[in-house]
């Protein structure tokens, strides 16, 4: 089967079905994931065994014409959806005019337009300016440098449960050793952690987590030698955690108090997920530095660090960039994809998907104890799973879960410090009726197990 196949192409035309047609992986798959095994690198894993050939809408479909209803959008990323015609377009259109001539070399426009939109669109009505790169972590290391730069001080403090990334500096930020760490080591200094808030597990409110934090900050670092905290406002790899309400504020007014700078890290959360277009707006935080990249660019890759326009330019000119940050094709699928999300009711959609996973999932809490809690906003939901008597993570029967929806056609993805939540994040570009069809798959594996 060639990729050159038009019966192939993907996007929103393509079928918007469940269909199995082999044992997943079928033959064609299975040959490629040897393929794979030889070839490619062991610690580059997989959860879904097939060979994807084509994705859009609701959908992937595999080289065993297998099609499979997608409620993962490539972790957060195809939130507009996979070949999505407009970013499609973009990318045709400016990769046949130059593929790239490395913006600190020669600037465009489509560069200079995205800052804008981010500088726009990110929350607070301050002064803004962006820089843009190329993946999660590296606007993450970049956040970090530049809030290192402009306070003249070094540590930086990252939460339990957090996740930034696996290049070194974000390896340490990150909470979670395995797989993230372990054997990695050494990692990055001056990176502190201190507790989060998990309201379904550490039962304080957001006041008191937050007492908690800063009491440990203030104890074991110091303000005056602190330069970022860092969070996920609603905690992605962590296990969708959404903190107590008052947790964020609290933390954003001490960093305030003390020259911290508060960086947002919405590489997950970002770009409509939570039905806003970014979630510190649910909390009525304005952070200082906001890192994007997953849904920012239909599928391309890029990513960026937004903020206040003073810390942004703390950088001698040189210190920030790099070969391909920002590239073109990158930036027109961006532009493409921002005007998608602001004109075609995508933070609508978003609710309108969270209502029903909610929904959905709170049905099945009333009847299996084995779902200790469902939480997110938008279409960022997940459902914890314990043992019903103590509580306790059961990342057996998360993972058995997983294994089975994705045997009958459904790709879920698994997250949470403990390994026992999956989360639930399609792409907005589902329809109503294929949700509603893996979420049946759900049900009837969660009942089978
Ligand atoms: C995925 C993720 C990252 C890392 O992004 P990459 O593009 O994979 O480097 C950083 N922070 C958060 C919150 C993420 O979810």
């Amino acid at each position: 089967m060639s990729l050159t196949d038009t019966s192939l192409a993907g996007g929103p035309s393509l079928l918007q079905e469940r269909r199995i047609q082999t044992a997943i992986p079928g033959p064609r798959s299975q040959e490629l994931l040897d393929r794979k095994a030889a070839a490619v690198a062991a610690g580059v894993g997989h959860t879904v065994p097939i060979e994807a050939v084509a994705a859009g809408g609701g959908v992937v479909v595999d080289a065993d014409g297998n099609s499979l209803i997608d409620l993962g959008a490539g972790i957060a990323v195809t939130t507009v959806g996979n070949a999505h015609p407009a970013v499609v377009a973009a990318v045709q259109e400016q990769v046949a005019r130059f593929t790239h001539t490395c913006f600190m070399i020669s600037p465009y426009e489509s560069y200079v337009a995205v800052a804008e939109a981010l500088n726009r669109l990110t929350p607070g009505d301050h002064a803004k300016k962006s820089a843009l790169f190329n993946s999660g972590a590296e606007a993450v290391e970049n956040a970090v440098k530049i809030a290192r730069k402009h306070t003249g001080r070094q540590a930086v403090v990252a939460f339990d449960h957090a996740y930034h990334g696996r290049t070194n500096m974000t390896m340490a930020l990150t909470a979670k050793a395995m797989p993230y760490k372990s054997g990695f080591g050494p990692f990055a200094s001056e990176i502190y952690r201190v507790p989060a808030s998990y309201p379904y597990r550490d039962g304080l409110t957001g006041a008191e987590a937050a007492a908690k934090a800063i009491s440990t900050i203030e104890k074991q670092i110091g303000a005056d030698n602190l330069a970022a905290v860092i969070i996920e406002p609603i905690q992605g790899e962590g296990g969708f955690i959404v903190p107590a309400e008052g947790f964020l504020p609290a933390v954003v007014d001490w960093c305030r108090d003390n020259g911290v700078v508060f960086i947002a890290d919405e590489v997950q959360t970002g770009f409509a997920r939570t039905g806003a277009m970014f979630a510190s707006e649910l909390f009525g935080i304005v952070p200082d530095l906001i890192t994007t990249a997953k849904g920012i660019a239909g599928g391309m890759p890029l990513a960026a660090v937004t903020g206040r326009s003073e810390i942004m330019d703390a950088s001698h000119s040189g210190g920030l960039g790099g070969t391909y940050g920002g590239n073109p094709v990158a930036c027109a699928a961006a532009l493409a994809s921002i005007d998608a999300y602001e004109n075609e009711g995508l933070l609508e959609r978003a609710q309108e998907i969270g209502t029903i996973l909610r929904t959905r999932l709170e049905s099945l809490q009333a009847g299996d104890p084995r779902i200790g809690d469902v939480r997110g906003h938008g279409a960022m939901i997940a459902a914890e799973f314990v043992d019903p008597a103590t509580k306790a993570p059961d990342a057996a029967l998360t993972s058995a879960i997983a294994k089975a929806c994705i045997a009958e056609g459904v790709i879920v993805l698994t997250c949470g410090t403990y390994g026992n939540v999956i989360r639930f994040l399609p792409p907005l570009a589902i329809g109503d009726d294929l949700l509603h069809e893996g979420l049946d798959v759900v049900a009837a594996v969660l009942t089978a197990q």
